[in-house]
């Protein structure tokens, strides 16, 4: 009898595993949405509608053999998964996968297809109609959802607010923040770093109505519509008996060099959730994939070496809309808007992963 492998989660580092092992073993991908939420293609999302379809992968030809059961794990032990409907899968082996979540409109909790469709159309009409934004955070999101909005309306006013000193927090070439913040400038978007709230706006993020903020440095910002863009949060309540203790204070979850939940022979995680201190990346879960991939199967075939992961050096690219931007990594360098609407801007890995999940 092959073994069962359950993958809980059907992000990028799910999809990755459960296609790599579904020769090898029973695979069960456990997994709420109805698609693969296309997060890095979220931002587009909201400023044209033609995207918003386009964020949505269904899983229905990821697999040949095994199969993606449509349900939230609620309790995850060394042996198997018990599902919001009751009913338990037991399991040889355990791939967590379940990431991280982001506000709106960087990720959704809404895992029907129709209704995360509604909520990003919602979100392009209301961006439509108003003149004065407001992003807090300038991380990658905050930056990218500025890039995107300023593309598609260059008359819109767009502020971003931060208390670090620069965009971009972490280990990244100061060059790549100095042509980012050259590049939001000539789009006019309007820089506050050094400086925080004094409360929060009046208004619920992505909700219409004009109000006003005092920042810690005494300026004032009216605007109509704010944007959280920063607070990325792993997701690990669901964990039990012996996985618990693994869990941090911030909810990631720690690992061997091997990707296994430390103390464990048979569980393995991937993506935002596991501990490696990397930026989380939809390419870091990628790579762990590979290897978790790689691990099992070395495991099924009863071999005693399993491969370690090696994080590689930083890197990012960061898109301002389908034509603008900067990215950096160690083989590439610094490398500017041409180059990064290749990388990522124009296309935001859409048919790559259509590819991936036998879409086209
Ligand atoms: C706006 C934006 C742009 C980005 N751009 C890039 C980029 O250009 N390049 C890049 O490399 N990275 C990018 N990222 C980061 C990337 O999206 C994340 O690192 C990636 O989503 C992590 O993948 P994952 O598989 O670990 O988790 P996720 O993609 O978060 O997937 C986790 C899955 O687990 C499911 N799940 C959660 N709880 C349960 C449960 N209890 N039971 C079963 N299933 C569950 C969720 O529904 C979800 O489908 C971007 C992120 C954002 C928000």
């Amino acid at each position: 009898m092959p073994e069962t492998v359950v993958v809980v989660g059907g992000g990028y580092a799910g999809i990755a595993v459960a296609k790599a092992l579904d020769d090898v073993a029973d695979v069960v991908l456990v997994e709420p949405r109805e698609a693969l939420f296309h997060s890095v293609a979220a931002l587009r999302g909201v400023v044209d509608p033609a995207w918003s379809g386009r964020l949505f992968l269904p899983y229905d030809r990821l697999l040949s053999r095994g199969r993606v059961v449509r349900d939230r794990a609620v309790r995850v032990d060394p042996t198997g998964v018990v599902l919001g409907s009751g009913a338990r899968i037991d399991a040889d082996f355990l791939v967590l996968a379940t990431g991280s979540r982001y506000p709106f409109p960087a990720k959704t909790e809404l895992e029907d297809t129709a209704s995360a469709t509604a909520a990003f159309r919602t979100a392009q009409t209301v961006l439509a109609s108003v003149d004065r934004i407001l992003l807090l955070g300038a991380g990658p999101v905050g930056l990218e959802l500025a890039g995107e909005i300023t593309a598609a309306w260059p008359d819109k006013s767009v502020t971003i607010v931060d208390p670090a000193p620069d965009v971009l927090s972490g280990p990244l070439p100061a060059a790549l923040r100095a042509e980012l913040r050259r590049q939001l400038e000539v789009r006019g978007v309007e820089l506050l770093l050094g400086a925080s709230l004094s409360e929060p706006p009046g208004t619920d993020p992505g909700t219409p109505g004009e109000f006003t903020v005092v920042t810690s440095t005494g300026g004032k910002i009216t605007a109509d519509l704010w944007f959280r863009c920063f607070g990325v949060v792993p997701v690990s309540d669901h964990l039990t008996a012996d996985l618990v203790d693994a869990r941090r204070p911030d909810g990631h979850v720690e690992v061997t060099p091997d990707l296994r939940l430390v103390g464990q022979r048979t569980v393995f995680v991937a993506g935002d959730l596991a501990a490696t201190g990397e930026a989380p990346t939809a390419s870091a879960a990628g790579r762990h994939a590979e290897i978790v991939a790689a691990n099992i199967r070395a495991l099924i075939d009863g071999a005693a070496d399993l491969l370690r992961y090696e994080p590689p050096a930083p890197g990012i690219a960061v898109p301002l809309g389908p034509g603008g931007g900067a990215s950096y990594s160690d083989e590439l360098g610094l490398v500017g808007a041409a180059t990064t609407a290749e990388i990522k801007g124009a296309d935001l890995m859409v048919e790559f992963y259509r590819d991936y999940l036998g879409l086209t």
